[in-house]
Order: structure tokens, then sequence, then C-alpha cells
């Protein structure tokens, strides 16, 4: 029994061991594409294009209010060139440049006023943004904190695995640990296995022979002749399966 519990053991610290290896690389995956960080990052970048769309917008604003004033300008011009006008003819000319002059200051200044108000709602929307921005970054740290807590504590799991294998080892015969070794990696992770319906491989199901069984009831360290593994009592195998 003394080299069959550490040997049982062993295998359960090594299944462990396999497990948290995993759990670490599936953590450090997820760290590299957190939820909150690409929600954090898409309203960075919304607000970006809203900074630009917006600085765009304001100087296209500007650019109408000169074309207004300049509108409005010639407006007066020909206003006054009617008023001193001569002939009829030059009457019906500058009414009809007048009104032309109206017709597109008019026009223009709607689109100034169009242009306004899409500024005033990208205004509002950036302003939206702005007030979501600390939460978002909130949530982006806690996620983010919280997952390498929780890496830390793997790695903590894995270190002190680590540390219980050795102290295993240390009792198991050097030559055991060497066939513990060959099949744990080939016999998918199961160096030993219980005996089953009494005389049977719980890893293989080869059946045993009678002499066999009983050096297993005997606690010696039986190997499988069909699949090598370390055939123990089922009750040793459920006693040792809890870690200490
Ligand atoms: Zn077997």
């Amino acid at each position: 029994v003394d080299q069959l519990k550490p040997l049982i053991v062993l295998q359960k610290a090594f299944g462990r061991n396999c497990e948290t290896g995993r759990g670490i690389t599936e953590l450090e995956q997820t760290l590299e594409r957190m939820e909150a960080s690409v929600q954090l990052a898409e309203a960075m970048k919304r607000m970006e294009g809203l900074d630009q769309e917006i600085h765009d917008l304001k100087a296209a604003i500007r650019q109408k209010y000169v074309d207004v004033e300049a509108a409005k300008e010639r407006e007066a011009d020909r206003q006054a060139l009617l008023e001193g006008a001569g002939s009829p003819r030059e009457l019906q000319a500058l009414e009809t440049q007048l009104k032309a002059a109206q017709k597109y200051r008019e026009a223009t200044e709607s689109e100034s006023l169009e242009l306004e108000e899409r500024l005033d709602g990208l205004t509002k929307q950036h302003k939206a943004l702005l007030e979501q921005l600390p939460r978002l970054r909130e949530a982006a740290d806690q996620e983010r904190r919280s997952a390498e807590e929780r890496l830390e504590s793997l790695c903590r799991d894995r270190e002190n695995l680590l540390r219980e294998m050795e102290t295993l080892r240390a009792v198991i015969a050097p030559s055991v640990l060497r066939e513990f070794d060959r099949l744990i990696n080939c016999r998918g992770g199961m160096a030993v296995v219980p005996l089953v319906g009494d005389s049977r491989c719980g890893g293989c199901g080869l059946a045993l022979p009678m002499l066999v069984v009983e050096e297993i009831s005997d606690n010696e360290l039986v190997q499988c002749e069909c699949c090598s593994r370390f055939i123990v009592r089922e009750q040793v195998f459920e006693d040792s399966a809890v870690s200490p």
C-alpha cells in the first residue's frame, strides 16, 4: 500500500495538473479578447469618428455662413442697381437677377440650418458616449482584474500541484516511477486502475488469473499482462482517489 497510494494520488494530481494547464491557456486566450474591453475599444473608435465628423461639420457650417454673407451682399447690390434702373428692360433683368440671388441665399440658409441640426444631433451623441465611457472603462478594468486574479489563482494551484507531485514522486521507487511515467503518457492519464468485476483489469478489461487477483488483494504491485497498467483493489483506488 505504501507504493500504491502515492501512485494513485500522483495520477490524480497529474490529471488535475493537466486540467489546470488547460484552464490557464483558456484564461490567457480570454485575456486577449475580453468582451468589456472590446466594447470599450468600439466606443473609443465611435468617439474618434464622431470627433472627426463634428470637426468637418463645423467647417462646412462656417463655409455656409460665408456663402450666405456673400449672397446677401449680391442681393443688396442688385437691390441698389434696381433702384437706379433706367429702362424697363434693365429693370426686368435686374429683378430676375435679384430673385435668383434671393433664391440662392434662401437655399444656402436652409442648407446651413440642416447642417446645424445634424451638428446638434452629433453633439448629443458625443455627449452621451462621453458619459458612458467611464462606466465602460470601469467594466473593462474589472473584467481584466477578475480574469487576472483567476489566472493567478490557477498558477498558484499549478505550483502547489507540482510541489505535491514532487513530494509523491520522492516516496516511489525509481523503477516504478519510470513505468508510471511511461504509462500515464501513453495510456490516457491512467497508469493505475482498479480491479473491476472481481477479476478484470479496469483499464483494458482483461480477465486476470486467480493468482494475480490474489496478489492484488494482498496489495502487491501488479501490472496487467495486456495493458501494463498497475491494478489495485477497488477500495484502495477509491480511498486514494481523494487527494489528502
Ligand atoms: Zn489491462
